[in-house]
């Protein structure tokens, strides 16, 4: 095989695993960012390492919801009205895209991606000795009523399909695992092994620094286009100047769609913006990441305190963040973990929004550009790209390196919209 010279746009934690496994290949490394490693969706999600998420986002259930959730001021989801011309189109795609027939099939490609995750995780968490940073003991969703049960049995139909198991529990023993739970939780699913991150952008952080101390370069700076020698890569123009590169993987998150656009490809990018919230000296720790089903947010135990993190907000790339987004998970909290629900002083805690990377059928894009063999693309994980990055990174490295593809990667073709 040919080493490779490969440039690496976004030290997210997408470009981290493909950046190292590409640099497990024997190829050489130059990651590219304008900011320190980790520090774009990757800082703030809620850590969770899912490979039980493989229910696609659009789909009759989300559908059927949409209207209540618009019209609560506290709910889950919101649009930012002057926005909805610039998001028609992506709406648009996002509802064909949710029929039942294309939910299976968009549920069994993820779960090639990330049925994978852990056997993929691991060799890089160990390699950096990063296993500080990684808890296996399973997640918990909650439910407070038999009508939210039903109102996602279709999902896990789908998880059963594909694979995945949990334990149901009673009131009882959802007391029994976790007594700090509200005493209306009724019904909960225990998906043992599903597991988190209790510091998602330290963990890019020491993967990244692993690359860098194996001998790969990270480079502070934007990149801007690509420059070919005919249909070859030569570089990677960037805010630092010329980097030389016969191989670029795109892997700038939510910031991925005009470089794409580039080299010939119309990808319907858009960002779900998500929130969150941290609690520095929580009064108590939830046990595993806890799911509150029909608030539809996550409390996970990190190292530095208690997280919240959900809602989706439309409202583009460019927006301000309306911190609003992120009160609504303050004031549901103590609906979820009584002992939590209080007023914080600013001081005790912190708030973040980041940009979830989502095409309308909810399949990230990997594989070739139209224009080059030498511009792969790796992005657009969506609400999963923790739990998909790491087996994203094999399967890059794979492509790349000449080898097969483990995975079929005609449903995450760029020019699967056209
Ligand atoms: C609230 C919330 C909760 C979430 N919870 C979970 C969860 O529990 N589990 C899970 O699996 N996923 C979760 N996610 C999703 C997950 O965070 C994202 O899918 C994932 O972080 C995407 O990783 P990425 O590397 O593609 O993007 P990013 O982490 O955004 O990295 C992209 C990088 O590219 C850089 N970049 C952008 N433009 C350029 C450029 N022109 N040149 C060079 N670099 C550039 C950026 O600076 C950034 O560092 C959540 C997301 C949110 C918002």
């Amino acid at each position: 095989m040919k080493k490779k010279k490969v440039a690496v746009i976004g030290a997210g934690m997408v470009g981290a695993c493909v950046g190292r496994y590409l640099q497990r290949d024997g190829h050489d490394v130059v990651m590219i960012d304008p900011l320190e490693a980790g520090e774009g969706a990757s800082f703030g999600n809620a850590g969770c390492f899912n490979p039980s998420s493989l229910v696609p986002i659009a789909g009759p259930d989300t559908f059927k919801q949409v209207p209540k959730y618009l019209m609560d001021p506290l709910g889950p989801l919101s649009i930012r009205w002057s926005y909805l011309p610039q998001l028609a189109p992506w709406l648009i795609r996002y509802g064909l895209a949710g029929t039942p027939e294309k939910i299976k099939q968009q549920a069994q490609a993820l779960r090639t991606l990330i049925s994978p995750c852990f056997d993929a995780l691991m060799p890089l968490v160990d390699d950096a000795g990063a296993q500080k940073f990684v808890k296996r003991d399973g997640i918990l969703i909650v439910y407070r009523s038999r009508e939210s049960v039903a109102a996602d049995a279709r999902g896990w139909a789908l998880r059963r399909e594909n694979g995945i198991v949990w334990e149901e529990f009673d009131e009882a023993q959802l007391r029994a695992f976790d007594s700090n739970l509200t005493p209306d939780a009724k019904f909960g699913k225990y998906v043992p092994h599903n597991g988190h991150t209790v510091n998602p952008s330290e963990l890019v952080k020491a993967i990244v620094d692993h690359i860098v101390k194996s001998g790969g370069r990270l480079v502070k700076a934007e990149a801007k286009g690509f420059a070919f020698d005919g249909d070859r890569l030569v570089a990677v123009e960037t805010t630092a100047g010329r980097i030389e590169a016969d191989t670029v993987v795109l892997a700038a998150g939510a910031h991925s769609k005009s470089l794409a656009a580039s080299v010939g490809d119309k990808v319907p990018l858009e960002t779900e913006r998500g929130y969150h919230v941290m609690i520095r000296t929580p009064a108590i720790m939830p046990r595993v990441p806890t799911t509150d089903s029909e608030n539809k947010f996550v409390v996970t135990p990190m190292q530095l305190g208690v997280r919240l993190a959900g809602t989706v907000e439309l409202a583009g790339l460019h927006a301000a963040p309306n911190w609003k987004r992120a009160e609504i998970l303050l004031k549901r909290l103590g609906a979820l973990f009584p002992a939590l629900g209080k007023d914080y002083s600013d001081n005790e805690i912190t708030y973040w929004m980041g940009h979830r990377p989502s095409l309308p059928d909810s399949l990230p894009v990997l594989g070739r550009s139209t224009r080059s063999a030498d511009v792969v693309y790796a992005f657009g994980h969506q609400h999963i790209g923790m739990t998909a990055a790491p087996y994203t990174g094999v399967v890059i490295s794979d492509l790349i390196s000449g080898r097969p593809s483990p995975i079929d990667l005609a449903p995450f073709r760029a020019d699967r919209f056209y």
